[in-house]
């Protein structure tokens, strides 16, 4: 597994944090109820501060991948070819790789399960096709 971590802000903590209990969690506006991710001081529509964190039940489906040929980085090097995928869940849309699936197994509409895997003491989320 890779050695790159992502940064991580003070928005981004309790994702961060529920990633650790291998939990999906997104931000959903307390004032109009918009969903997003990823997580923000504001909410994207009404700007509103009053932002809360709901548990995804991780699954989905892509709503558009590609496959990756050339590594972005030493670290992904060993990895290629793979499929990094847009996975529409409740309201949101997550960007995960998906490691352990042949990038001609990927489709738009695919269902998928975001699984945590451990990679240098950091829990990441990752697509799985089901
Ligand atoms: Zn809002």
């Amino acid at each position: 597994m890779s050695t790159v971590r992502p940064r991580i802000d003070v928005e981004a903590q309790p994702f961060w944090d529920a990633a650790a209990r291998r939990e999906l969690v997104y931000q959903q506006c307390q004032t109009c109820g918009a969903t997003q991710s990823y997580p923000r001081h504001r909410c994207m529509i009404c700007h509103g501060t009053a932002l809360g964190w709901k548990p995804s039940s991780r699954r989905g489906k892509i709503h558009s991948f590609t496959v990756v040929h050339r590594a972005p980085s030493d670290a992904f090097r060993s990895r290629v070819p793979y499929v990094l995928a847009l996975v529409a869940l409740e309201g949101f849309r997550l960007l995960v790789n998906l490691p352990e699936d042949r990038p001609e197994e990927a489709a738009i509409g695919r269902d998928i399960e975001i699984v945590f895997v451990n990679a240098g003491g950091m829990w990441l989320p990752q697509g799985k096709l089901l």
